[in-house]
């Protein structure tokens, strides 16, 4: 079935996930105040048209109302990026995901009832940060303010041990629930303890930040 999305502004982040979402079969309206963004996204998108989000009538005659899942991605406007998702939560949108500029900007879309505030280059900074310092690091997605799930390669000191053996709960406070076994090419979920980490396994790793790094110091 295909589902409904807006996109509001097509600068590289509202863009890429127009593009996304449409190569994915997904139905996409985008929309953007500047004739050339509409261009580029005529022959991507299943509609491209040149709008003023912050314009309650012309989102109503867009018909947005009908709408399931609307992303608003302006960019440093961040006056026209409030007052169209508050345009958009008053029009009864089920979904608005909102890209936010800074935390200020964010409480004042979760204040008006944003569904999902996203900080996607604050987010890859942090991502890319953890991996540059320690090459073992493969990915790291942040679950709360102090929470995240790493992506680590097998470091030297787990090699040939068990789940039991390094004892990672225990020791370290947080919990492997994913091994991705290079040999067989296969994703392990949730391993049993007395699993054995051979060499190029990647482990996926939950808990609280403070935990994950003493993990990544001591074993990684
Ligand atoms: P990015 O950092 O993702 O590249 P930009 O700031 O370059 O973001 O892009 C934001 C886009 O939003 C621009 O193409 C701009 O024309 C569009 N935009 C800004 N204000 C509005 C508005 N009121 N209605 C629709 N589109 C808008």
């Amino acid at each position: 079935m295909k589902r409904e999305f807006a996109v509001i502004g097509l600068g590289r982040f509202g863009g890429s996930i127009c593009k996304e979402l449409s190569e994915e079969g997904m139905e996409v309206l985008a929309i953007d105040t500047e004739e050339d963004k509409v261009n580029e996204y005529k022959n991507i998108a299943s509609h491209a048209v040149i709008a003023d989000a912050t314009d309650e009538k012309v989102l109503k005659e867009l018909g947005i109302r009908n709408i399931d899942h609307v992303i608003v991605a302006i960019g440093d406007n961040i006056q026209a990026s409030i007052l169209t998702t508050l345009m958009l939560k008053e029009l009864g949108i089920n979904k608005i995901t909102v890209k936010a500029q800074n935390d200020y900007h964010e409480k004042v879309l979760k204040k008006i009832g944003a569904d999902q505030v996203v900080h996607p280059e604050r987010d890859m900074g942090r991502r890319i940060a953890h991996s540059i310092i320690s090459n073992n690091i493969l990915d790291h997605l942040e679950l709360s303010d102090d929470h995240s799930i790493v992506e680590v390669k097998a470091g030297k000191k787990m090699i040939g041990q068990t789940l039991v053996d390094l004892d990672i709960r225990a020791n370290y406070g947080c919990n492997v629930v994913a091994i991705k076994q290079e040999q067989n090419n296969e994703i392990n979920v949730s391993p049993m303890a007395t699993e054995t980490i051979d060499s190029g396994d990647i482990l996926i790793v939950i808990g609280a930040d403070k935990d994950i790094s003493r993990f990544e110091k001591y074993l990684v």
